[in-house]
């Protein structure tokens, strides 16, 4: 049995970053996945002149790891941009009502009573508050009122992360807010500090794009790395500790052979009910703690229509579905007006989200029941006439992990469980942020921490580094 260095376990955009850092920080790390293409989730589909995805479509970035990336990988010219000004919308007793991004505006809006208004004005003198199992709820409640939470961040919650903002962890999903009140007291002056330091070029412009051909082209360019060895079809069914050091992995190819080769070093990077599988013998702990991360399950649903069957200008990115207004999806976003190549000329490609935490069993609805009732919530809000000429819908029965009330507690006894393990690591969904940003952040950092401690175990190796802004 041969000794190579680093497995990575999963070759989704969590497996996959991790070990592009790891490359270019000059590892020559293995990739194994169980399917047979590389990308896990993301994957950018092309038919009758429609580009969707399966998963990630938009990558909301302010982080320049991220930026270092994507250059490095060679996929800057790809890069279609949009700046995050773009207009949004919300629907708002049965309309669509721009949501206002700016202060003024929001202030000024008819979306909001009096009341609601002046709730909001005196967010700046709510004393700081909170606590790490406060809920989504409970901290917009706290800091801003009822209103802006059902009719804003309700939505927001459910559309983006297909989370319940009853049970959503505030801290974990809404870390900038959170952060702000923790260091300045208030959102109103924390933002207001941090435009001051935007201004003086401290901090980092955000910025939502994908690229020409889809997100796909991210994890097909990350996997292509020369010093990355891929191995698809290849699924992980065993993990024991070696004799002296190092593990032990048993994988089984597609006609059914097993093979074990031994890692120093093993990430594991697949969803957390088959990590919980690859640990429960290691350690009965941990995976059971893995085995209780809850999934909320999505539909994604793509349908193309001609533009003139459209009487809305779609001028954004599309709509949010706050829970009174009763729609049948979360939020239907306008790919074709953010991404133009998403759909041929003089036509447009609208993408729902159906289920999620809060509506679980829309999942299970066929797809022409599916596509009859996100018709009849669009003819009423966007004006479609006429039917969709191209359908497409893929389910997720695990798409999203969810951060619960207790995530914080489960994320440090996950970390502490696999602290005992030497040269075992975990890089996924379930912690640190679901994001295709915080996937990438998260597997810089894990790349950098093996690389230290390799340079630590076998200090006659020579130095490796990625960049120290990451090793946080
Ligand atoms: C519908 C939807 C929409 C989304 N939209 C956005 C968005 O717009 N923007 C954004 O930033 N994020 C979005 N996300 C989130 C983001 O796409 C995901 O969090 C991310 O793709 C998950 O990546 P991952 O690598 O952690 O997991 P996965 O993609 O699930 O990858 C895990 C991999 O492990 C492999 N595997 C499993 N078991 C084994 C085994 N035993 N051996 C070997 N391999 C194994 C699987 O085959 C898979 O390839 C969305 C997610 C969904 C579901």
């Amino acid at each position: 049995m041969c000794e190579a260095n680093i497995l990575i376990i999963g070759g989704g955009i969590s497996g996959l970053s991790t070990a592009w850092w790891l490359a270019e920080g000059g590892a020559r790390p293995e990739v194994w996945d169980a399917a047979p293409r590389m990308g896990g989730k993301i994957r950018s589909h092309s038919e009758s002149g429609y580009l969707t995805e399966d998963a990630a479509g938009i990558l909301m970035n302010f982080h320049q790891e991220v930026d270092q990336l994507v250059e490095a990988s060679g996929l800057s010219d790809k890069k279609i941009s949009r700046g995050t000004d773009m207009r949004r919308y919300v629907v708002h007793k049965g309309e669509l009502r721009p949501v206002p991004m700016k202060l003024p505006a929001l202030l000024a809006s008819s979306m909001w009573s009096l009341r609601g208004k002046l709730r909001m004005a005196t967010e700046l003198l709510v004393a700081k508050g909170g606590h790490e199992r406060e809920t989504v709820s409970e901290f917009i409640r706290r800091r801003l009122g009822n209103e802006i939470l059902e009719k804003v961040m309700d939505p927001f919650i459910a559309g983006t992360l297909a989370s319940d903002p009853d049970k959503a962890n505030a801290w974990a999903v809404l870390p900038r807010l959170t952060d702000l009140e923790r260091r300045y007291g208030s959102f109103t002056s924390g933002m207001f500090i941090n435009r001051v330091l935007h201004k003086k070029g401290r901090a980092n412009i955000a910025e939502a794009f994908s690229f020409f051909g889809g997100m796909a082209q991210l994890t097909k360019q990350m996997a292509a790395h020369p010093a990355i060895n891929t191995r698809k079809e290849f699924k992980a069914v065993d993990i024991e500790p070696a004799d002296k050091d190092g593990w032990r992995v048993t994988g089984v190819n597609s006609q059914g052979i097993e093979i074990t080769r031994r890692f120093k070093q093993v990430v594991i990077s697949t969803p957390a009910p088959t990590a919980a599988n690859l640990l429960n013998s290691i350690n009965g702990e941990l995976g059971k703690l893995l085995q209780g991360i809850e999934y909320a399950p999505l539909t994604v649903l793509h349908l193309g229509m001609t533009r003139d069957s459209i009487a809305h200008p779609l001028d954004g990115t599309g709509f949010l579905a706050p829970r009174q207004e009763q729609l049948s999806f979360n939020g239907n976003i306008w790919m074709s007006t953010l991404f133009p190549d998403r759909a041929p000329e003089g036509k447009v490609l609208l993408t729902s989200y159906i289920g999620g935490a809060r509506h679980p069993h829309r999942c299970s609805w066929s797809e022409q029941q599916m596509v009859g009732n996100t018709l009849q919530d669009l003819r009423q809000l966007v004006g479609v006439t006429g039917e969709p000429e191209y359908v497409r819908s893929v389910q997720h029965a695990q798409a999203l992990p969810l951060y619960h009330g207790h995530y914080y507690e489960r994320a440090e006894s996950v970390r502490s469980q696999l602290g005992k393990h030497r040269g075992l690591h975990l890089a996924a969904n379930y912690l640190d942020g679901v994001s295709a940003r915080d996937r990438i952040i998260q597997g810089a950092i894990t790349a950098q921490r093996i690389l230290n401690s390799r340079r630590q175990s076998a200090s006659r190796e020579p130095t490796t580094h990625i960049n120290p802004a990451v090793a946080h």
